[in-house]
């Protein structure tokens, strides 16, 4: 086609330069013919394009036939729905849907297919392995020291995987991933290099002096490159444009992990250079003052959360702060402290405060996958008492909110992330542990318990800074 234009386009030329010297008339004539069999072939090629190009999509249409869908927002479970899907997106959800000619039929008609999961809080390029001598604290300081950025990204590569294998199509990975794995990482799974879930991504975590490390003054520099120290409000201000120039999409501040802790001007200060460009502030936040200045600061959710008052409960809740509580069950935690995580728990949740799901997982343990051990932290809400259907909420459309992105409920406009499970979440939530489909952004990762990931024949480079738009 194109060789053919350009042969039409050098007689044109031919011909015009003829016309030019002055030959006879009906040279001119054939000249002006061409030129308008020209145009109108030009004329013609978008518009066959986008025919074939409607054609095409029409041939790429999904139906999903969902035997029981849950609606997370209604938090009940419709019978015999079917979701049109195209183009990544869900177009339509109903019973009485026509499924077009020639679209695919994925038969879930035994199961209940929801949303796919949300994990607010994950450090994907962090696996603190249990070595013999070495308690957990011990471990965390290895591995940051031990381990360089590329085993760390390569890690991460594994993870990713095994997450998105147990439901989660959206991830907020919050820092702890050396010299931005978790950038190249996202960009990895957005170019269609490797599988795993969407991400948002931190970079590096901004802290005060010694980030969550404790140092001895001979080498002040050993929180590198896992913090950036940053101390005023210019440096702070500066510290959030590095992180965003390589390719951070969401801030995470450690506001309280030393004696000397962020006032709410310091954290402001995030958030507003942070939010000039549409990029939210995550802080790492565990006693109350923490939680109070961090709240009163504007940041758009308190990881941790340990310790706050019913008081500073109620005040996130009037802010609209959430709470991404990183619940650890009480295999990881021990009994003193899980107690005292339920009890938090039940606090926010009679206050009213809002909440999304967030683990924290960063650990490894032997027979289980990243995902599995992400979903044990179904326990402690459920050890907490928490209504199922809020629960699912935590893990779906709450999250989803948090991160800014348009997943989370299954409903016409909404990004294609569906997952199924045999049984009703609404009646047991521990059903969720055993997700046997996977579908994100339209594009089927797991079938009949079996993940799917062909050798890519697709595959880009997106760009690593978020772009003013
Ligand atoms: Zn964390």
């Amino acid at each position: 086609m194109k060789r053919n234009q350009c042969k039409i386009n050098g007689r044109i030329r031919h011909l015009i330069l003829h016309r030019v010297q002055g030959q006879i008339r009906l040279r001119l004539h054939l000249a002006q013919a061409l030129l308008l069999l020209c145009l109108f072939i030009v004329g013609l090629a978008p518009a066959l394009s986008n025919a074939q190009a409607a054609k095409e999509s029409s041939a790429q249409v999904t139906a999903i036939r969902a035997g029981h869908m849950v609606d997370v927002e209604a938090g009940e479970a419709l019978a015999d729905q079917i979701i049109l899907i195209e183009n990544g997106l869900i177009t339509a959800v109903g019973t009485d849907l026509q499924i077009p000619a020639g679209a695919t039929v994925i038969d879930l008609s035994d199961s209940y297919v929801l949303p796919g999961l949300i994990d607010a809080h994950t450090h994907l390029a962090m696996t603190e392995m249990p070595g013999a001598d070495i308690d957990d604290h011990g471990t965390y300081y290895y591995t940051t020291l031990l381990e360089p950025t590329a085993f760390r990204a390569i890690q991460g590569v594994a993870q990713a995987r095994t997450l998105l294998e147990s439901g989660f199509t959206w991830v907020r990975d919050v820092g702890n991933n050396a010299l931005y794995a978790d950038v190249a990482l996202r960009r990895g799974i957005e170019g269609g290099w490797i599988p795993g879930p969407n991400m948002i991504a931190s970079g590096i975590i901004i802290a005060p002096f010694g980030g969550q490390f404790q140092m001895q003054p001979e080498k002040p520099g050993l929180g590198n490159p896992e913090y950036i120290y940053a101390d005023t409000e210019d440096e702070i201000r500066l510290a959030v444009r590095k992180n965003i120039h390589y390719g951070a999409t969401v801030i995470k501040l450690v506001t309280d992990n030393q004696p000397y802790i962020y006032s709410i001007e310091d954290i402001a200060a995030a958030v507003d250079e942070a939010g000039d460009v549409g990029i939210r502030v995550a802080a790492h936040a565990s006693s109350d003052e923490g939680i109070r200045r961090a709240t009163l600061g504007g940041v758009a959710s308190i990881e941790h959360g340990t310790r706050p008052t019913d008081e500073t409960l109620r005040l996130m809740k009037e802010h609209g702060t959430v709470l991404v509580g990183t619940d650890f069950p009480a295999t990881r935690n021990g009994e003193a402290r899980h107690a005292a995580l339920v009890d938090r728990i039940r606090r926010a949740y009679d206050i009213g405060t809002p909440m999304a799901f967030g683990s924290d997982v960063e650990y490894y343990r032997e027979g289980w996958t990243r995902g599995e051990l992400t979903l044990e932290f179904l326990d402690s809400y459920t050890d907490a008492g928490l209504p199922n259907a809020y629960i699912l909420k935590m893990f779906t459309m709450f999250a989803a909110d948090l991160l800014g992105v348009n997943s989370g409920r299954l409903k016409a406009g909404v990004a294609a992330d569906i997952v199924a499970v045999d049984e009703n979440p609404l009646d047991d939530i521990n059903a969720i542990r055993a997700v046997h489909f996977v579908m994100k952004d339209g594009v089927v990762y797991k079938r009949d318990g079996r993940f799917e990931w062909s050798t890519p024949r697709v595959m880009n480079n997106p760009r690593r800074k978020p772009q003013r738009r």
